[in-house]
């Protein structure tokens, strides 16, 4: 037995029981969420027995849907730093900037704790296959953990997907196809064959666990800050996982009583070639609606429908928060930043979290002492790198070699 009492429904609240298979809302087709029973966590667990559990995404067994004993199929997710981005915030005044690291998990992304849960229940119900959508880097990491589970893998993604996450994937064994255009052909594929196939659809949101694996990065912040919530979270939003994910372990906790202050105030980024929860938001309409030509070279936000669409909405509207578009000048702009001033190479989609800050700070919406985390989604090293001088060649005459050296670091 475990805590999980039921799956509702998130928009008509229709119980569904996680006995079963389950994808979306059997009445409405919307997203489902599992619900817990609350009474019994907090009977089961305090804060004191967390300090003295291994590290990793599984320390808050009772706040996931795994049964008793149940077989995970883990490579170690979570458990990821919270850095203190010290040079990077005296630069820009501010005194307490965060970055969650999340590029430190198994597959370089956080998709690792999405995945990771949602095969790990798949397996248990009984799945054949795995077949999902992606931008690339939740295709590599389903690809790892169905190799773990035993599980065939099949992955969709566009043509252009960054060439890792494809080799991620086939190294592992799945089989990849590409497709023109963005996730959302890719998603059209997937609801076509997978259910022919008798394999299980694993895209974002279109099952409830997923979405339980990357909550696990809010319960992670909030013990990581004593048991409290940042002022401000700055999340790169495609799907919104992550975004809703964090969201719900907050309101989770709040229900414990382990966290008094208010949620933080989330601002959801996305890259302005495709921005369509901005445009809801600014337009302040409850959902989204498809983004015509989507383009960034930023992958995990090149989603132009994301099913949750409402729901990060709603997040935003619950949180006082906002949603901001910044540039692909900016998002390159902010990857140098981030690695010069702080040593980390962070995804394109995580250093539009720095671009984002940058913005507000320019607007003034910032106070100095405000608390304020960057969700860094990923590492820069499963993208190609942006626009870099090329190293020097030190092959040449002996005579010369310190003037040479001397020169180029300009000593
Ligand atoms: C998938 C992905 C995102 C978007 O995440 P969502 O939770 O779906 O909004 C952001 N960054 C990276 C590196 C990703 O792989
Ligand atoms: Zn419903």
């Amino acid at each position: 037995m475990g805590y999980l009492s039921h799956v509702e429904c998130s928009v008509c609240g229709a119980f569904h029981d996680p006995k079963e298979l389950l994808t979306v809302c059997e009445k409405c087709g919307q997203m489902l969420v599992a619900r817990y029973h609350m009474d019994r966590v907090a009977a089961a667990v305090n804060k004191e027995d967390l300090h003295r559990r291994p590290p990793g995404m599984y320390r808050f067994r009772e706040l996931t849907p795994l049964e008793n004993g149940e077989q995970l199929v883990t490579l170690g997710e979570g458990s990821t730093p919270l850095l203190s981005l010290t040079r990077l915030g005296s630069h820009l005044g501010l005194q307490h900037l965060l970055a969650k690291d999340e590029g430190q998990n198994p597959t370089g992304t956080f998709k690792a704790r999405g995945l990771g849960m949602a095969v790990t229940k798949a397996r248990t119900l009984g799945v054949k296959g795995l077949m999902l959508p992606s931008a690339g880097n939740a295709g590599g990491a389903a690809a790892v953990y169905g190799a773990r589970a035993g599980l065939p893998v099949a992955v969709v993604v566009p043509r252009d997907t960054p060439a890792a996450a494809v080799a991620e994937a086939i190294l592992a064994g799945a089989r990849v196809f590409t497709i023109e255009g963005t996730i959302a052909n890719a998603g059209q594929v997937v609801a076509k064959v997978a259910r022919e196939l008798g394999w299980f659809d694993l895209s974002t949101l279109k099952e409830p666990y997923r979405l339980e694996g990357k909550k696990t990065m809010g319960l992670e912040l909030a013990e990581q800050l004593g048991w409290s919530a940042p002022d401000i979270l700055i999340y790169p939003t495609g799907g919104g996982t992550g975004l809703v994910g964090i969201w719900k372990a907050y309101q989770e906790l709040a229900g414990l009583g382990w966290v008094k202050n208010r949620p933080p105030r989330f601002v959801a980024v996305q890259a302005e070639g495709c921005a369509p929860v901005v445009k809801a938001w600014t337009e302040k309409s409850p959902v989204t609606v498809p983004w015509e030509n989507p383009v960034t070279n930023a992958p995990g936000l090149r989603v132009p429908s994301p099913f949750a669409g409402r729901q990060i909405l709603q997040v935003l509207r619950d949180t006082d928060g906002l949603a901001v578009a910044v540039s692909e000048a900016e998002i390159v702009e902010a990857q140098r930043l981030m690695a010069r001033m702080e040593g980390i190479w962070t995804a394109p989609e995580a250093a539009a979290t720095l671009a984002a800050l940058l913005r507000l700070k320019d607007a003034g919406h910032l106070p100095r002492q405000a608390r304020i985390v960057l969700l860094l989604t990923g590492a820069g090293i499963k993208n190609p790198p942006p626009p870099l001088p090329p190293p020097l060649d030190l092959t040449g005459p002996e005579e010369t070699l310190l003037e040479r050296v001397k020169t180029a670091l300009g000593r």
